[in-house]
């Protein structure tokens, strides 16, 4: 592996971050007239805690993992973003990720004009591993990967990504968003001493925080101090910081088992459907389904108010649909749907 100095764009290396006021001044409470705020209380007039030291202490404590090895940012995506910001030089350096996979990491490399080596997954959507590490050149900074992966659903052996890890040069991004879900361990302990490979997980699948924007990159300390240079100050807002603190308190344990039980269920159902040919087996709370016509099947369901994502036009997901895995009543709905479903028959 190179040495993370290395990897590091060099504009980076030498960026003095922007110093809050709350930086410079972290005695105890006082009269507050450093930072241009109002003076009146409205329950939100102060700015948050740029470093969300009491959220990473309890995030910490929940994966077990040291407070320096996490990053929190706005969603996963700004995670995503940061990687690009921070370690592709634009115009020059690339990546290389897995298709069909995650369509932020074409769209952060491409806002960061960054090329992307794509590398075809199999027909199962298992993943070679030489095909990956012989897309990279001297110029590949990091290699994309997501297990389970969206919009396949499966997830790769963990055996598999750590080889890939300790074999390949630059970063590995292991996104987990769907990992709560998988029966294969998670890899964000791993991250915090590898040295090259940094775990994304996020709050908005299993643990119901979509709307409160909460992604998590686990890594080493090295490098998430690197991410948290370049971020936005302020980037979780306090009304992020205290109401994902309160909903952590929450179990999901009950919700993931329900979801992983329909998800049994719902794949044996979809595939006895005449007009389903493949079901792909499935790690994540979502079954990618293959169908002759599945601009017509999505119409269908459409008419009867379900919406599902179409992605027939993604390369390798042709006549695929994806759908996620609903509460048991909403799943029968769609069952009900499809059990009206004629093909060649559209209404
Ligand atoms: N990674 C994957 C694989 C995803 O599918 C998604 C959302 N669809 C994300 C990341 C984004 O997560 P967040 O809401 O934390 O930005």
């Amino acid at each position: 592996m190179k040495d993370i100095e290395g990897l590091v764009r060099p504009n980076i290396a030498r960026l003095s971050p922007y110093s809050t006021a709350r930086d410079e001044y972290q005695g105890p409470l006082g009269i507050f007239l450093d930072a241009n705020e109002s003076p009146y209380e409205t329950g939100w007039n102060r700015y948050p805690d740029p470093h969300q030291k009491v959220l990473k202490a309890r995030i910490s404590e929940i994966k077990g993992v040291p407070v320096d090895s996490i990053f929190l940012g706005n969603g996963s995506d700004e995670a995503i973003d940061l990687v690009f910001r921070v370690f592709c030089v634009p115009g020059k350096d690339n990546v290389v990720a897995i298709s069909p996979s995650y369509g932020m990491y074409q769209v952060a490399a491409q806002t960061n004009d960054i090329e992307v080596r794509n590398v075809p997954l199999e027909a199962d959507f298992s993943l070679d591993s030489a095909k990956l590490l012989a897309a990279a050149d001297a110029c590949t900074k990091a290699i994309f990967l997501c297990s389970p992966n969206n919009p396949s659903g499966n997830a790769f052996p963990v055996e598999q990504i750590l080889d890939i890890v300790e074999r390949f040069d630059g970063l590995v991004v292991l996104d987990e968003a769907y990992a709560d879900f998988s029966s294969i361990p998670s890899l964000a302990k791993e991250a915090c001493t590898r040295g090259n490979l940094i775990v994304l997980q996020t709050l908005s699948k299993a643990r119901g925080m979509a709307a409160l924007r909460l992604g998590m990159a686990f890594s080493t300390p090295r490098i998430i101090e690197l991410m948290s240079m370049v971020k936005y100050p302020y980037n979780i807002n306090q009304a992020a910081q205290s109401l994902v603190l309160k909903q952590l308190e929450e179990s999901v344990e009950t919700q993931v088992e329900e979801i992983k039980a329909e998800r049994a269920l719902a794949y044996d159902r979809l595939a006895s459907y005449p007009f389903i040919s493949k079901v792909f087996p499935s790690e994540a709370n979502f079954l990618l389904v293959r169908t002759a016509d599945a601009d017509a099947l999505y119409d269908h369901l459409i008419a009867d108010g379900i919406i599902v994502r179409n992605r027939n036009r993604i390369a390798g997901c042709e006549g695929c649909l994806r759908i996620t895995i609903g509460t048991p009543e909403e799943n029968r709905k769609l069952y009900k749907s499809l059990d009206t479903y004629e093909e060649g028959n559209i209404r």
